[in-house]
């Protein structure tokens, strides 16, 4: 399949246009062709080597949404024409313990990356969403409901699982007060899903000017926290807190929000390693965990969740061209709330 794209060619320089051949169709694969591709903060720390080393060129992308256009021998799970989903990785071992109980996410080997990864089959790189087309295992792709707005729902196939699987995880209901710390991609997915799940939202924010979007999500309240005061204010309040910053953060404080055994959830990837203080967390018996996006089967209740409530990610569509300052917009937190490139402009 011949495709269009934007790729980074090589260390530190912009996206540009870059176009390239995706495998043939191989058994039990779909081809899609994309119609819209969200833009993670992942694949800015990606491209910009801030992880680590990465592979040259590199296509981002792994918030995708597009209608399947050919169908490998024997697949079976989707027909030519359906609006159809694919999240950050395509591929896993398919043989460790959590890959056989369905936890694909959580695959002891590490899943195979929609970008940026080796192919298992050792036949290159993946090459992720920022292109018109894409070949994917069925097993690794879900089905997006025909209700909801394809380019609002793109985001949901990262930031959208990011949020509901933890919120699902640690127990986001009714009489459950959360924290959800930064209004961006992933946190404003997780004020609507907190929100719809029953829970009482607290938004932790460094931007005053996104109150008003927060509340008109449904969160019950927002805080700033460039006056520390707050974090005294609401000391032990919460059961569960989420942090979605994508910046070095001094945890401590966010640790003091949590009453007895209340847990704070990593799923923000600052490029540093964190200090976390041992009498911020043996006085209420506090617990960290780590999450990463969800199971493909959790990725397909999600969806259908969203339907079911009407939930999308508040978007900017963009031209394909515009995305180097788009990148730079989300670098400043100045994304309200995700961009999300129309395929067709590449
Ligand atoms: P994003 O849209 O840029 O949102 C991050 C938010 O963090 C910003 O909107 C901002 O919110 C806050 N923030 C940014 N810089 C800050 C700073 N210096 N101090 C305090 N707050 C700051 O990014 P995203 O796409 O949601 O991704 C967030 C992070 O999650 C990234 O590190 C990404 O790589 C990671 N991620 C993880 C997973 C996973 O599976 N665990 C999946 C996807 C992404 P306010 O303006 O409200 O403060
Ligand atoms: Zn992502």
């Amino acid at each position: 399949m011949d495709v269009r794209a934007y790729a980074v060619l090589e260390e530190k320089a912009p996206l540009t246009p870059w176009n390239f051949t995706r495998r043939d169709l191989g058994a039990g694969d779909v081809a899609i062709e994309i119609e819209f591709s969200g833009v993670c903060h992942s694949d800015i720390h990606t491209a910009r080597s801030e992880w680590g080393d990465i592979t040259f060129p590199c296509v981002p992308g792994h918030e995708i949404v597009g209608r399947v256009s050919g169908l490998g021998e024997g697949a079976s799970k989707f027909q030519v024409g359906q609006r159809v989903g694919v999240g950050v990785y395509v591929d896993s071992c398919r043989t460790c313990k959590n890959c056989l109980s369905g936890m694909t996410n959580y695959c002891e080997e590490g899943f195979t990356g929609t970008y940026n990864t080796p192919e298992r089959s050792g036949d290159g790189i993946t090459q992720g969403g920022y292109a018109t087309g894409i070949v994917v295992n069925e097993d690794y792709v879900v089905s997006v409901p025909e209700s909801l707005d394809p380019a609002g729902a793109a985001p949901l196939l990262c930031a959208g699982i990011t949020l509901y699987s933890p919120l699902k995880e640690f127990g986001a209901g009714p009489g459950v007060k959360v924290g959800i710390v930064g209004l961006g991609g992933l946190g404003h997915m997780g004020v609507k899903y907190a929100v719809a799940m029953g829970a009482e939202v607290t938004v932790f924010s460094h931007s005053e000017s996104k109150r008003e979007d927060a509340l008109a999500m449904g969160a019950h309240h927002f805080v700033v926290t460039k006056d520390e005061t707050v974090f005294k204010t609401h000391a032990k309040e919460f059961s569960l807190v989420i942090n979605t910053v994508s910046a070095p953060l001094d945890l401590n404080p966010y640790l003091e929000l949590l009453e007895l055994d209340g847990t704070l959830v990593m799923v923000g990837i600052a490029p540093e390693p964190y200090a976390i203080k041992a009498f911020s967390m043996l006085p209420q018996r506090r617990r960290i965990a780590g999450s990463t996006i969800g199971p493909v089967s959790e990725l397909q209740e999600m969806l259908d969740f969203s339907a079911e409530h009407n939930i999308v990610s508040d978007i900017e569509v963009i031209n394909a061209d515009y995305l180097n300052e788009a990148w730079d917009r989300v670098v400043e937190s100045d994304v309200r709330y995700r961009f999300v490139i129309d395929a067709s402009t590449i």
